[in-house]
């Protein structure tokens, strides 16, 4: 397969960097023991997994024994959202969760799962630019709440939640409060004293690192019922044999991707605003989703009138775009995004949403070329209608 020439989809997912590639490799070839065993070989991985464990707990400023190592994002996000909620019903005979209404399907569908064993679950809704109330979090808190989880920055339309706000409501309320941070890891600050979270999740792939491996940062204190039973890997928190080449990647992507994070955000900024300002400007029917300013630093969003989605994406293709309509997850699938829906940017007309995600590979060029081409593609469209 050819390199794509324009990939702005790192909402989707981002390249494995090479650096990480580089410290993934000695435990994908040579050092390939079992954590768990007790010889040398077991040992020699046991130390890259206490190793990386520091590395990620030191970035989010919390102990080593507060980090879980998982398989995913979604991993993270059922782990934190059914474990706590579980424990919760166990110990107090009921159990509510407060989720907003444009979490990620992960997020999602994890909440919704837990009504079938008669978990309560509340769906707070956003504004137009896809943030959520703190007064409207306030009001929907019951003596039963056992969890509270918001995400950090929206992978759709990138809003960026003020979590410390949010994060205090439930805080003065000795509520858990967990945060899907995979959209932020990498563009926005992580350090879990600041944000007053209690539980996070990453996921290693959005931010340069491998696919199929996470981390959750569940503070010390917090109980949280284990999903996946087996050993006792991770403090019997999530049973498996440690994936240490995953793991190393992890804590090495996390590494440089906090280390450049300000001058690339810084980098990337300006970028967005031309690709956003270009595409407004030279289009009628077109609205940006998303909020204007609280917005990731890669993220582009729009609805387009008149036009469908699918045809979009494939002719933005044709010209060495990748793109999507929104979640990668729903794209292809016909039904319209829970996130447009919730900020109300779907109408009864023909629309397409339409997702670009700048990151380390985009520069000036790739913003121009996209800019052309959305808007050669939207009227060649809108001719053939
Ligand atoms: C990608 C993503 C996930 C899922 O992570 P996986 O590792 O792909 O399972 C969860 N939440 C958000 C906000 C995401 O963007």
């Amino acid at each position: 397969m050819t390199q794509p020439l324009y990939y702005l989809d790192h909402a989707a997912t981002t390249p494995l960097a090479p650096e990480v590639l580089e410290a993934m490799m000695p435990y994908l070839t040579t050092v390939y023991g079992n954590p768990s065993s007790k010889h040398q070989a077991g040992q020699q991985a046991m130390n890259a997994l206490d190793q990386a464990r520091d590395t990620v707990a030191g970035i989010l400023g919390c102990t080593a024994a507060e980090i879980v190592f998982t398989g995913s994002g979604s991993e993270g996000d059922n782990l934190a959202i059914k474990g706590v909620a579980q424990t919760h019903l166990r110990d107090h005979g009921s159990a509510h969760v407060i989720i907003s209404a444009i979490e990620h399907h992960a997020g999602l569908h994890a909440a919704e799962s837990l009504e079938r064993s008669g978990i309560t679950v509340t769906i707070l809704p956003v504004d137009a630019n896809g943030l959520v109330s703190a007064a409207d979090l306030e009001s929907a808190m019951r003596p039963d709440t056992a969890l509270v989880s918001i995400m950090y920055a929206n992978n759709e339309i990138g809003t960026i939640q003020s979590i410390p706000t949010l994060a205090a409501v439930a805080k003065a309320r000795k509520v858990p409060f967990h945060t899907d941070g995979v959209q932020a890891a990498g563009l926005l600050p992580i350090g879990v004293a600041a944000l007053g979270v209690d539980l996070l999740t990453m996921t290693a792939h959005k931010f340069y690192g491998p696919k199929g491996t996470g981390v959750n940062y569940v503070r010390r204190g917090v109980a949280c019922t284990p999903q996946i039973h087996g050993g006792a890997q991770e403090r019997r928190r999530r049973a498996g044999t440690e994936n240490i080449a995953g793991i190393v990647g992890f804590a090495a992507a996390l590494a440089h991707a906090e280390a450049k994070r300000v001058t690339e955000v810084a980098r990337l900024t300006p970028l967005r605003d031309a690709l956003i300002a270009g595409i407004l400007g030279e289009l009628p029917g077109i609205r940006l989703t998303g909020h204007p300013s609280e917005r990731l630093a890669n993220n582009a969003s729009f609805v387009i009138d008149g036009i469908d989605g699918d045809s979009l994406l494939i002719l933005l293709d044709q010209r060495g775009i990748c793109a999507s309509s929104g979640s990668a997850c729903t794209s292809g699938s016909l039904e319209p995004s829970h996130v447009l829906d919730a900020i109300g940017a779907i109408g009864n007309d023909e629309q397409a949403a339409l997702r670009l995600s700048l990151g380390r590979g985009s520069d000036a060029r790739t913003v121009e070329h996209a800019i052309a081409s959305v808007v050669q593609v939207v009227q060649l469209l809108r001719a053939a209608a």
